[in-house]
């Protein structure tokens, strides 16, 4: 049976697991990465993993709208969106050890136990799936100084319990000052009485506290100062020292909310309560980037069209992307979110008026594909900056196929079958029945063009980038696309696969088959990015003219 690989004894690891009560949406990913970065920045090495309560095995067969996006790891996991502000924070690369769901833990008690491994046991869920939860929860043990672990949903929800119990159980394992537990916590501020109220906050340590967990520190979140009196009122009833009751205020950037919570010593306090002896956090870079985030000299606003538009969390990496890439060229990015499904040959002049560029996103399903070919045919007769992204690029090919190489029955076999299928199955896809994680996934080399935008973006001829798809560029047409003048710019090593097109004469015409946006980070942007929001800004100082 497997067992938490932690020795009871010491282990030289730090744990430090981050709860929720009163409400969701308090900001725990960003809690958690902040700290991260934090942590990282006064010299210590850093993971941060998520545990959600949901039964699914992971996000990837879920409805963007209810979920938001799936966020892809090099090691082609698909997880939690909450694993892009980790690494967009740290600067670390995630795996799949890193996010967990319940539906995995049961997955593999079950496995197990039809295997036979329980010799005769009854299989319960505590202890078979509390080990379980440890075990995972101590995967990286010995490799990091600190493990910061998300625990999703919100203290007192029934299906995070035996993560609770987990947690508990693994603390008093590891020891005091091996590991702490940090609550997030909602402070209201009600205008009628004019007061801060507290009490939410005391229900929702007391109702931890039933689970045998005893927080060391209370983040609260609050629109208004908490002053000292409010503070201390909190730390006497919750059983909190006094300076570990700290503020969260709203800030105007997610990426100051590490520079807020170094103001109010959050990490002193961490180090302080892990034996940790570290100096100051090294913020200069990061400084300076949440400047430019906040104060760019230039503005432009690019056109995102694409399906899930009402929720933008389905596209959140992107969104980020623009912040970082924006930062870079010293611009703020607007960016107008066009609802693909309602653009005609006869609005769509209107519809993406004033835009200095457009994206189109990822997508599965045909619903909107035909807008997003009409918006494409117009930016690339009018000279607008384009950014295809996966079904994006997909798009682009199918416009360039029916209206320059006169192929006019193009599609991609996903929506319509015809015989000008010019993107299809990926080969090995055509068999796949099963939905969960069997698309082409994660992290794949590219072989750029010398002398291609896309080579002149990444400045190196061999790129890795992750993947999410089960269509591609159709070879048979390969031929016809570059007769027509269409640069396929990127390939896999073997030649196999067209992992990027662009065209030459356009100012900034550029597709790929992968997700750049997965890659991005604060402070260093992603170069396609970069250059399309240059290729944008460049647009628009011509509009103005
Ligand atoms: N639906 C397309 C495919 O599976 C594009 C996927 C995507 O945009 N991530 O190939």
């Amino acid at each position: 049976m497997a067992r938490s690989t932690l020795s009871t004894s010491r282990s030289k690891t730090k744990y430090i697991f981050i709860t929720g009560g009163v409400l969701s949406s308090l900001g725990k990913g960003i809690t958690s990465a902040s700290l991260g970065l934090l942590l990282k920045e006064r010299g210590h090495t850093v993971t941060i993993m998520k545990f959600d309560p949901y039964i699914n095995v992971d996000p990837g067969t879920m409805n963007p709208y209810q979920h938001g996006e799936v966020y892809v790891t090099e090691d082609g996991a698909e997880t939690d969106l909450d694993l892009g502000h980790y690494e967009r924070f740290i600067h670390e690369n995630m795996s799949r050890n890193n996010s967990v769901s319940t539906g995995q833990i049961y997955f593999e008690v079950i496995t197990r136990e039809r295997e036979g491994k329980y010799l005769g046991k009854t299989v319960q869920v505590v202890p078979h799936i509390t080990d379980e939860i440890k075990r995972r929860m101590t995967v990286y043990d010995k490799k990091y100084d600190v493990v910061i672990i998300e625990l999703g949903g919100t203290v007192g929800d029934i299906e995070s319990m035996p993560f609770l119990e987990a947690a508990r159980q693994l603390n008093l394992q590891i020891g005091r000052g091996n590991s702490i537990f940090i609550h997030l916590t909602y402070v209201p501020y009600i205008k009628a009485a004019g007061e801060i109220k507290t009490k939410p906050t005391q229900h929702s340590v007391r109702m931890l506290m039933e689970y045998g967990i005893q927080p060391d520190i209370l983040v609260c979140r609050c629109e208004e100062d908490l002053g000292k009196e409010v503070r201390s009122k909190i730390a006497l009833f919750c059983n909190v020292d006094e300076d570990a009751v700290v503020e969260a205020s709203d800030a105007e950037t997610i990426y100051e909310v590490p520079m807020l919570y170094a103001k109010v010593k959050l990490d002193d306090i961490v180090c302080r309560k892990l034996n940790f002896h570290s100096s100051k956090p090294e913020l200069t870079a990061w400084s300076k980037f949440v400047q430019k985030v906040k104060k760019p000299r230039h503005s432009v606003t690019v056109g995102f069209v694409g399906k899930y538009v009402q929720h933008q969390d389905a596209y959140k990496s992107i969104a980020e992307a623009f912040i970082h890439a924006g930062a870079l060229n010293n611009a703020r990015v607007n960016i107008q979110w066009v609802d693909s499904e309602g653009i005609t040959t006869e609005n769509v002049d209107e519809k993406l008026k004033g835009l200095d560029g457009i994206l189109v996103g990822p997508g599965f399903g045909a619903r909107g594909i035909e807008g997003k070919i009409t918006a494409i045919q117009h930016v690339r007769e009018n000279n607008i900056p384009f950014f295809g992204i996966c079904l994006g690029m997909q798009c682009a090919v199918i416009e360039y196929a029916r209206n320059v190489c006169g192929l006019k029955l193009a599609n991609s076999s996903e929506f319509k079958k015809t015989k000008q299928s010019v993107i299809d199955f990926l080969p090995e896809q055509r068999s796949i029945t099963s939905k969960g994680g069997t698309m082409r996934l994660g992290s794949y080399p590219c072989v750029l063009k010398e002398g291609t935008k896309a080579h002149e973006a990444y400045k190196s001829q061999i790129i890795r980038e992750r993947h999410r798809h089960r269509y591609e560029v159709n070879n048979e047409f390969r031929e016809t696309l570059e007769k027509h003048s269409m640069i396929l710019s990127g390939v896999s090593p073997d030649g196999r696969l067209v992992e990027m097109m662009e065209l030459a004469d356009h100012p900034w015409f550029v597709g790929c088959q992968f997700h750049p946006e997965l890659k991005s980070r604060a402070v260093e942007g992603h170069p396609l990015f970069v250059n399309f929001i240059g290729a944008a800004l460049v647009h628009a100082s011509k509009a103005t003219a």
